[in-house]
């Protein structure tokens, strides 16, 4: 894929960019090595200091680098500001909480006594240079993630951002250096995805967190298994999103849509398949199914659009496949299905619910990555567990439902690395965030993000 500015609003190629040369990312490696060497030993009021600085910037940033991320993955724009003020807000977060985050543990003097030693504690150092593979759904959130906690620690980072959203991917290295992070610190890559290999087996490199698609994950922790690096993935999810009886349906059915159309459907977190019980399967249907035809498909620059084009065509392609393959397998269509009309330009896609879905349909065992929603009625709480759970993957999971019997079965028995009752999965810097099974492994924010890409030291004084 060439790295470029593609707007997908209109197909439009607005902006390429060279891949940088083997000796410009030797320049580069070398300058994130020499960073670290002195970010390592600053302070956290210091590594504090310019990271609230950092936030401060994206603050007065944000209008301009919100249109930048419209125009290269289509979000609509004011979801696209929201994005960047979350990500001032995790800046401040990390930059107030790090220090606390990372204190030493002290070992129980008796403890420490049975091991022998006068006292013992465990103390957290940083690992060094961090490569971070991130994708463009989120073009700014998914970099602040790691880069926030990341600086606190101590790390220094290694960008490779998607190849369609390059000036984003610039703007990030130049918002660190403005804050006042030293040269080094934080740097973007513009390279390909071919070019990764290299990067991470260079032995200044000394981890990597990858957020994207599965073959990606493979093929990055593959490579750093062979060189023995840490790796942290992110990879997809087909979130379950559970209602049962006892479920407020109006606010289930709102929070419903807001769930699966967020970025335009493109989210690792968004609901994509809803199981819902029988009692209330009909009434969910209709009012889930209006709502979500009443959306406004269009121009992601304009206020009034709910849903924007998908990122990239392939993007829109491989969505169309899995709606294809269903409707062809016996589903559905309660609404949608197809591209909208008056919109030949860019790569749309109308909301859909598809109804019907089988276990034998690719959509029942596959990511989709766009506005198009799988409903599933079941009789009882155990088929629900046991739907919930059929998937390959396991990121996070929303259920409906204010029976508490019903919660704790579901906090024991879900798959996945989150359960959020009666609303929808949202990352929040205090929160730990990641999956299980295909969706990855390692967490993302919190204590335990920050502490990922940390070398706890055992301290023990004779
Ligand atoms: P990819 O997973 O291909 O891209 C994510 C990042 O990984 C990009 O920086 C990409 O670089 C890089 N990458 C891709 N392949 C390799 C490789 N072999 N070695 C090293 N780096 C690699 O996502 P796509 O854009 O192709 O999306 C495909 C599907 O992935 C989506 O439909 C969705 O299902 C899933 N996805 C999930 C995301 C999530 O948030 N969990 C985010 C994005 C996608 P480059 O752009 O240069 O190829």
């Amino acid at each position: 894929m060439p790295i470029a500015t593609v707007n997908p609003a209109t197909g439009e190629t607005l902006k390429t960019f060279p891949e940088l040369g083997p000796e410009e990312t030797e320049r580069r490696l070398a300058a994130a090595a020499a960073a670290f060497r002195t970010h390592r030993t600053t302070s956290f009021a210091e590594r504090a200091r310019l990271l609230g600085e950092a936030a401060d910037l994206l603050d007065d940033d944000r209008d301009d680098i919100a249109r930048t991320m419209t125009t290269e993955m289509g979000k609509p724009l004011e979801a696209a500001r929201a994005e960047a003020a979350k990500c001032a807000k995790a800046m401040r977060w990390y930059a107030r909480n790090a220090e606390a985050l990372l204190a030493d543990e002290v070992a129980p003097p008796a403890e420490a006594k049975d091991a022998g030693a006068a006292h013992a504690r465990v103390h957290y150092r940083p690992l060094g240079v961090i490569l971070a593979v991130m994708p463009w759904n989120f073009p700014l959130w998914q970099v602040v993630r790691f880069a926030a906690p990341a600086l606190m620690a101590g790390n220094v980072g290694l960008l490779k951002h998607a190849s369609n959203v390059p000036q984003t991917a610039l703007y990030l290295e130049d918002l660190f250096l403005r804050a006042g992070f030293p040269e080094g610190c934080f740097q973007t890559l513009l390279i390909g995805s071919g070019a990764v290999e290299a990067v991470l087996r260079d032995e200044r490199v000394a981890a990597a967190t990858l957020t994207g698609s599965e073959p990606a994950g493979r093929a990055v922790a593959a490579v750093a298994g062979d060189e023995i690096k840490k790796t942290v993935l992110e990879l997809g999810g087909s979130d379950p999103y559970v209602v049962m009886p006892s479920a407020d349906l109006a606010r289930a059915v709102r929070t419903a849509v807001t769930a699966r159309v967020q970025n335009n459907g493109q989210s690792c977190i968004a609901a994509k398949r809803f199981i819902v019980h029988t009692d209330v399967y009909d009434a969910f249907a209709e009012r889930f199914t209006a709502l979500m035809e009443g959306l406004t498909v269009g121009d992601p620059m304009a206020d009034s659009t709910d849903v924007g084009p998908l990122a990239t065509e392939r993007g829109r392609a491989d969505l169309e496949e899995l709606v294809d393959d269903a409707l062809h397998q016996g589903a559905t269509a309660l609404c949608g299905g197809r591209r909208p009309a008056g919109l030949e330009r860019g790569w749309y896609y109308e909301p859909t619910v598809l109804a019907g879905i089988t276990p034998a349909m690719r959509i029942h065992r596959e990511e989709t990555f766009g506005p198009v929603a799988g409903l599933y009625r079941v009789d009882d709480l155990d088929e629900a567990v046991a739907l919930a759970n059929d998937s390959p993957f396991g990121l996070s999971s929303n259920v409906w439902t204010r029976d508490e019997a019903e919660q704790q079965r579901f906090v024991r028995d879900m798959e996945a690395g989150g359960v959020y009752f009666n609303g929808m999965t949202a990352s929040h810097p205090a929160l730990p965030f990641g999956g299980v099974k295909r969706s990855g492994y390692g967490r993302e924010l919190s204590g335990h993000g920050i502490r990922e890409f940390c070398n706890a030291t055992t301290v023990w004084y004779g």
